[in-house]
């Protein structure tokens, strides 16, 4: 990728409206812009981060044999009928109607279109487990969108769901995701604790919450030192005050806030008994399935990084989700052929290494173009100058560092790999 022809859409000043840090430095570095309340559009930059995360997602599903489907964002009323929700979701629901004056909604879950699915084909209790996951759209008329897409009304969900036979089975998979969620989180290089949640709206037996840990968080959490805990909200509606004090001083308890980005349930046999989706075992009784389902905010994922890594700068991108790995800056390229045919050998060089470079070939003074990647939070900068092109080096630094070496583009390429 070249600057001079990749659109960037950094600004120099502070957006107005925005009112945690993330907010703001998204809007800042050009990663999203707002379309209406609550929904936003992924610009380039945002986008690259959007599916790094999501490859990461993605590799653990797969590794726990889950398969990836795409389900239809609108979704027939007669389901939520069904399942009893359609009266119950409430307002978070936006309902629509089409030419032929039937009702649907924009999916906010797809609890109902799943069971659906898997009750017209499954024929046999052999074909159980089901793994199906997807990443995709979803929309909550939420009452107070806010913090840009860490609250949208339209963000983007991984959700998987499972199909079992029976508790043993769910109990097993239910652990399984478990695992794949830490990989999923350790991967992301944030740092989280998973707590006892409440089931809410989605319904079931047991569930456990994922949350980023970032002052800016929305949800009360009550954690031991080794980062388990349970979500205040459930404290509150299991045990009486006076209980709650005694466990928080039993178990040295701190409070701490988190961004919920991940939530797992046991569903039981609420969707299919509802919807009626019941198999015969091996010894011929006909049972309902035992449903889990496993959320991951992907979005919100993005918001949650930057509220752990940042400085005055701008943001600082944990290296697995940073849009680039590094940024090869020139200085003056345009006016001086030899740094420009240098700055491209090396940026070629990179390319044919696998490393994500951006070279930033822009007609534009050093200290902007630099004040640009710091905000963007790209880890690495590399800078060619006069100097650099005669002596066949690079300027190399830490996005984090003041430190700055001459490097080979050898050297280059093994700083990268073994960063
Ligand atoms: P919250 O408590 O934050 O409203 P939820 O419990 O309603 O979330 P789930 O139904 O568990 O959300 O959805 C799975 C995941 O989707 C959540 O853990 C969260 O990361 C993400 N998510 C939910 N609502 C939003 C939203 N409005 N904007 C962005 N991400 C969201
Ligand atoms: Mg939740």
């Amino acid at each position: 990728m070249k600057a001079s022809s990749y659109p960037l859409f950094t600004q120099k000043n502070d957006p107005s409206d925005a009112e945690i840090v993330s907010h703001k430095l998204m809007l800042k570095a050009g990663l999203v812009r707002q379309q209406s309340t609550g929904q936003y559009s992924f610009l380039p930059i945002g986008y690259r981060v959007l599916k790094k995360i999501e490859n990461i997602i993605r590799d653990e599903m797969d590794s726990i044999g889950a398969a990836e489907i795409l389900m239809p964002s609108v979704q027939p009323s007669e389901l939520w009928q069904e399942s009893g929700r359609w009266g119950t979701y409430g307002l978070e629901l936006l309902r629509l109607n089409d030419r032929h004056d039937r009702e649907y909604c924009l999916g906010p879950t797809f609890e109902e279109v799943i069971t659906d699915l898997v009750r017209k084909d499954l024929n046999s209790y052999k074909q159980l487990p089901l793994n199906m996951y997807q990443i995709s759209t979803k929309f909550r008329d939420e009452i107070r969108p806010r913090f840009g897409i860490m609250r949208a009304r339209e963000f983007i969900m991984k959700d998987a769901y499972s199909f079992h036979i029976n508790e043993k089975c769910l109990d097993n998979w239910y652990q399984n995701y478990k695992d794949a969620y830490n990989n999923i989180f350790k991967r992301l290089q944030l740092d989280y604790t998973m707590v006892d949640a409440d089931s809410g709206n989605i319904g079931g037996s047991k569930s456990n919450e994922f949350h980023v840990l970032a002052e800016a968080g929305e949800d009360d959490l009550l954690i031991d030192e080794k980062g388990i805990g349970i979500n205040f909200e459930i404290a509150k509606a299991k045990y009486e005050s006076n209980d709650i004090e005694k466990i928080v001083n039993e178990n040295n308890l701190i409070h701490k806030k988190g961004i919920e980005v991940g939530h797992i349930f046991k569903l039981g046999d609420k969707y299919s008994k509802s919807m009626g989706l019941s198999i015969a075992d091996a010894d011929l009784n006909v049972n309902h399935l035992q449903m889990g389902c496993y959320g991951i905010g992907v979005s919100r994922i993005i918001a949650a990084a930057i509220e752990q890594n940042y400085d005055e700068k701008g943001i600082i991108w944990p290296k697995s989700i940073s849009p680039f790995q590094i940024a090869l800056v020139e200085i003056d390229g345009h006016k001086n052929e030899s740094v420009r045919s240098f700055s491209n050998e090396i940026y070629q060089a990179m390319k044919k290494n696998s490393v994500e470079i951006i070279l930033d070939d822009r007609n534009a003074k050093l200290g902007n173009k630099l004040h640009d990647w710091e905000l963007m939070g790209v880890p690495n900068i590399a800078i060619i100058g006069k100097k650099e092109a005669e002596n066949n080096i690079v300027t190399f630094k830490k996005r984090s560092g003041s430190e700055k070496e001459s490097l080979s583009a050898d050297q280059l390429i093994s700083k990268l790999d073994t960063d």
